[in-house]
């Protein structure tokens, strides 16, 4: 449900409205827009008596919200979200005009080589460096991340480059390190459905990255971004990261049709990543030119300096030229669309 506040209630109208959903045994998400702010209702199990709502002062209306996901529907806030992430060289906004870029390799593989890449990745202007300390991998015996002196060596890239980080957690417990570590939680395709990680995102003081399970549905993906929001944390950046089909060509198909589809229904914003979405290097640039006139908030890139030496992904990661190359284009195509790249 959703309660309407009238645009001049004041912050104690506000405050007494969420105090009496709380006595209700009810959880109150305010959500503050440009001409008014509207509180999402979630924990209600059924019906809830709207009259003792809306009969409180500053409340316009009390509206039932059908949908199976509430916080992350539009319905609920018309406005996009613009996710803003400081970073120590300045701040990367995602959603709204600004386009968001983020770049680094599958995993952190040793400091040599995430500084060698970071340091690629800060000369294109680019704020945010994302690597793997944690690797969900399909084998057991494949590479499987450095795990804490991985999150280590990420704390060393940021410190040299000033670059924010964008890492992942695989579990609750490696969510707890990589919370410390990190500007920004990815909670990768394999753990979409992980419904006490997604819980566990959602009490975290960072904002969240959340790609769209392999083989999930548009409703799936949205209602795991509901998991995350119910908890409390609003700061939620989806990612389409393709998914499989028939296709023999790619390692899996990305579906830039979800782009258009989730804003419809969404006000989050969405990134595209095109290196798992497509699995081979040579389809990096076309594809992330794809996504940004698709109207993607931003993109994530796998960037290796080595990549025939890469322990993961390096089929398809993109060298820091074909980078550079890929940063100049996409920066004219979202000028094209009156949209920053940051
Ligand atoms: C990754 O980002 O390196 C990764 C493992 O991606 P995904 O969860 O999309 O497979
Ligand atoms: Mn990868």
């Amino acid at each position: 449900m959703l309660v309407v506040m009238q645009a001049h209630a004041s912050d104690e109208q506000v405050r007494a409205v969420c105090d009496r959903i709380e006595s209700l045994g009810l959880k109150p998400h305010p959500i503050p827009g440009s001409t008014r702010t509207a509180i999402g209702v979630t924990g209600n199990k059924g019906a809830i008596d709207l009259g003792v709502l809306e009969s409180m002062p500053g409340v316009v209306e009390c509206i039932p919200v059908s949908k199976p996901y509430k916080l992350v529907s539009r319905d609920v806030k018309e406005e996009d979200t613009i996710v803003r992430i400081p970073t120590p060289l300045g701040e990367v906004a995602f959603g709204g005009q600004s386009v968001g870029m983020v770049a680094g390799p599958c995993a952190v593989e040793s400091l040599d080589q995430s500084l060698a890449i970071a340091e690629r990745i800060a000369a294109a202007g680019v704020k945010l460096f994302r690597g793997g300390a944690y690797k969900p991998r399909t084998s057991p015996y494949s590479f499987q991340g450095l795990g804490e002196p991985g999150l280590q060596v990420l704390a060393k890239v940021r410190e040299r480059f000033g670059l924010g980080i964008i890492t992942e957690a695989v579990d609750n417990e490696s969510l707890d390190l990589v919370e410390q570590y990190a500007d920004v939680i990815q909670i990768g395709a394999r753990n979409m459905q992980n419904f006490s990680l997604l819980k566990r995102a959602g009490r975290a003081k960072k904002p969240v990255l959340l790609k769209r399970g392999m083989s999930a549905t548009l409703d799936e993906f949205l209602m795991a971004a509901e998991y995350i929001m119910a908890e409390g944390n609003y700061n939620v950046i989806l990612c389409e990261r393709g998914v499989r089909t028939f296709s023999d060509f790619t390692r899996n198909t990305l579906d830039l049709s979800v782009i258009p589809a989730v804003k419809k229904r969404s006000h989050l914003p969405i990134v595209v990543d095109p290196s798992h979405g497509t699995g081979r290097r040579h389809k990096v640039l076309p594809l992330s030119r794809a996504g940004i006139a698709a109207g993607a908030d931003g993109l994530l890139v796998e960037v290796h300096h080595q990549p025939d030496r890469a322990l993961s992904d390096g089929m398809q990661s993109i060298l820091p030229d074909e980078f550079d190359q890929l940063v100049a284009e996409v920066r004219q195509i979202a000028a094209v669309l009156h949209r920053v790249l940051n």
